[in-house]
């Protein structure tokens, strides 16, 4: 009996000592990473761009990994829109990227992509932010030369932890749309 009450107590110290290391993803943390679909199957010439920007994502990320599938996050490609490319959905997984060809054309796509898909994964806009920060977007200290398309540590950071109870709650955000401003 006295060895069984040993072991307990040794796992209970384990677990414990593993929660100090991490924190913020000590409740429920998942074993594997959540999947999110991100399609491209209406993203037309952009299909490529929207599979590099996966790979970015799933590349920064522990706690969500992205696959082309539907049921997701839809990537949409348009002529022109007023407010040129956005995202709208619930910034947890589901929702639709619209791509503005004539805005694409003036930006480095990858970058737009992939901040688009940042919005779908629960990040904000950060405007006026260093080029080093993917969601500053189009409106950041370089403008239209900026040629990052990775996410900042901190980026990355945010959205492991927004995933860290994958599709569980708590939601992170609420419905809204982004604009990526030029
Ligand atoms: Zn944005």
């Amino acid at each position: 009996m006295s060895i069984r009450r040993s072991f307990v107590l040794t796992a209970g110290a384990a677990v414990l000592s593993l929660s100090g290391l991490v924190p913020g993803t000590a409740i429920a943390a998942p074993i594997t990473a959540t999947t999110v679909c991100v399609s491209d199957a209406q993203a037309a010439e952009f299909k490529d761009l929207v599979t590099q920007a996966r790979g970015i994502w799933n590349g920064a990320e522990k706690n969500v990994q992205l696959s082309n599938c539907s049921g997701g996050i839809k990537v949409i490609a348009k002529d022109k829109l007023p407010g040129g490319s956005y995202y709208t959905g619930d910034g947890h997984g589901h929702g639709t990227v619209y791509l503005d060809r004539s805005q694409i054309a003036q930006v480095y796509g990858l970058r737009l992509v992939t901040h688009e898909i940042g919005h779908g994964l629960g990040l904000g806009d950060t405007y006026d932010g260093p080029c080093s920060d993917l969601m500053s977007g189009g409106r950041n200290s370089e403008g239209a030369a900026c040629r990052n398309a990775q996410p900042s540590a901190a980026e990355r950071a945010e959205v492991d932890q927004r995933w860290a109870n994958g599709y569980g709650a708590p939601q992170q955000r609420d419905s809204f749309t982004a604009v990526y401003a030029g």
